[in-house]
């Protein structure tokens, strides 16, 4: 009778793990195959249940640098529920034993080992260690795919900015507070997913951490590192309002009055000028923007040592308690922002449009202030959502490594680079900059920079304020000294590339 035999492959793609199904035909003849049900499979704990629950004959563990931390934790699990049946095939690695937990597993570089059940050429006086098979810095393994995607969520953490339209099975980020030494979150089981992280800065190494979560981040002197290892980001913060060109700081955070009065500074200048300052990274700045807060889904929480829960980084505001029912938790989330908006108007208010509408205030700045300056800064939504992509797209091109301008400037919807009619935008924000004397556009398909020119950049603010054809045509025409005829030409050729850039 062929053996009952389980085959994990999780997979690291752009930095995320996945579940795939592993094909081997010769694999598949010699044995009766088990593959996971992902629908059920969300969590390092789910991986031991699924498994145990299957009764397998055997396991096998397809690892690689970049998912054998991931396995390390769950060869252990499956140890401590008496589940030794395990064979590691880690192509890049070497033939040998792996002494674990009392007891030894193969690790082999080929299949044909198992297929044979012939271990014999696996010199059980050898044994590797943990540590000889571990990762200890996943980056230089797996590349630049692994430190986006790392860069990315740690970016959503600080910021608040966790996209909406994306599916969330659950919590990606627990940040524990120095003092928690040990946390069963069995409860809790159910909100994490594969690729949730923990992130502490007084670390513990906490092996039951490791159950749960499938990365361990820690803050170091400044700096959150990924997974532990040598690649993380710069992590200086302070308050927007000590803001000083001779101490920079990696964020900035709006935590009170003081810090939105300098936050109103900075929206002016964006408002008149259309300047966005690079070096200005803010912290905790979903509040101030439409549609961005995900507090009732929960992807992010600050836990204290009595397992209370603080969904927000600057508010000491808790949601619960992490013995409660998930489900509970995210009604109470819900519910917390549902009442906020009621007892506040929003539905009445001249700010409703764009204001994020935050219910988890910073602990110093009043509900008052927070709506005064919303009230009175109607850009701030756009200022944020010019620098949330500027962050994460148009930094990262070479064409602002290069540069040496501090700031940037925009077209905004009030701030025109090149049509010169004084009239608000009327569409989404599309975004176009000048620097170095050239102009630029961000197309969203695929999302690109294009270097256009002055004409382009003045059809494309026109069109963003839903002008007329003819009014277009002849403001153009008069602009550019051009023939009405060829300026028709122009402007079809011109509508053409930003559709073709999806502008408009
Ligand atoms: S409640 Fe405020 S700080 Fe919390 S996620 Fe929503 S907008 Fe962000
Ligand atoms: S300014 Fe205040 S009242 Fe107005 S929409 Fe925002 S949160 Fe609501």
């Amino acid at each position: 009778m062929k053996k009952r035999t389980y085959i994990s492959n999780i997979v690291m793609n752009n930095g995320l793990f996945e579940f795939r199904i592993f094909k081997d035909i010769i694999l598949s003849k010699n044995f009766d195959i088990i593959n996971y049900s992902t629908d059920d499979v969300h969590t390092i704990d789910d991986i031991i249940i699924n498994i145990t629950d299957e009764t397998p004959d055997l396991v096998i563990m397809i690892v690689d640098a970049s998912n054998i931390n991931l396995y390390s934790t769950i060869i252990k699990e499956l140890i401590k529920n008496d589940f030794k049946d395990i064979v590691v095939y880690y192509r890049k690695f070497k033939n040998t034993y792996l002494s674990i937990e009392s007891t030894t597993i193969p690790v082999v570089t080929n299949l044909n080992f198992i297929i044979d059940n012939n271990f014999a050429e696996l010199n059980k006086n050898e044994t590797t260690t943990l540590d000889n098979l571990l990762n200890k810095d996943t980056y230089k393994e797996c590349g630049q795919n692994y430190k986006n995607a790392m860069e990315n969520g740690a970016n959503m953490f600080i910021s608040g900015f966790y996209d909406p339209e994306l599916e969330y099975y659950g919590t990606k980020h627990v940040y524990l507070d120095s003092d928690v030494e040990d946390i069963d979150f069995n409860k809790f089981n159910d909100c994490l997913n594969i690729n949730s992280a923990l992130i502490q800065d007084n670390p513990k190494n906490n092996e039951n951490f490791h159950k749960y979560f499938s990365h361990y981040h820690t803050i170091k002197e400044n700096i959150l590192k990924f997974d532990d290892g040598e690649s993380g980001i710069n992590f200086k913060i302070d308050n927007l309002s000590q803001i000083n060109d001779d101490k920079k700081m990696d964020f900035y955070k709006i935590e009170t009055s003081k810090d939105l009065d300098q936050l109103e500074l900075i929206i002016n200048n964006f408002q008149v000028n259309g300047t966005i300052d690079k070096s200005i990274v803010l912290a905790n700045s979903c509040g101030f923007q439409k549609n961005t807060c995900v507090l009732s889904k929960l992807p992010r929480f600050r836990l204290d040592k009595n397992l209370d829960i603080y969904p927000c980084l600057y508010c000491d505001k808790s949601i619960g308690n992490l013995k409660e029912v998930h489900f509970n938790l995210l009604r109470s989330a819900s519910r917390h922002s549902n009442t906020v908006k009621l007892s506040r108007k929003c539905d009445e208010c001249i700010a409703k449009e764009y204001c994020g509408k935050c219910s988890m205030l910073a602990n110093n700045i009043s509900e008052e202030q927070y709506c005064n300056f919303m009230r009175n800064n109607k850009y701030v939504s756009e200022y944020l959502y010019i620098s949330l992509i500027f962050g994460s797209v148009i930094y990262k091109s070479q064409l602002f490594l290069n540069s040496k301008d501090k700031c940037i400037q925009f077209s905004n919807s009030k701030k025109t680079l090149c049509y010169e009619f004084d009239s608000d935008v009327k569409r989404a924000y599309f975004i176009g900059f000048k620097l170095m004397k050239k102009y630029y556009l961000f197309g969203y398909s695929p999302t690109k920079i294009y270097e256009i020119d002055n004409r382009l950049m003045y059809v494309a603010e026109a069109l963003a304020r839903d002008i007329s054809f003819d009014c277009l045509l002849d403001n153009y025409s008069k602009k550019f000294d051009i023939k009405v005829d060829t300026a028709k030409i122009h402007l079809a050729e011109a509508s053409k590339k930003l559709k073709k850039f999806k502008v408009i």
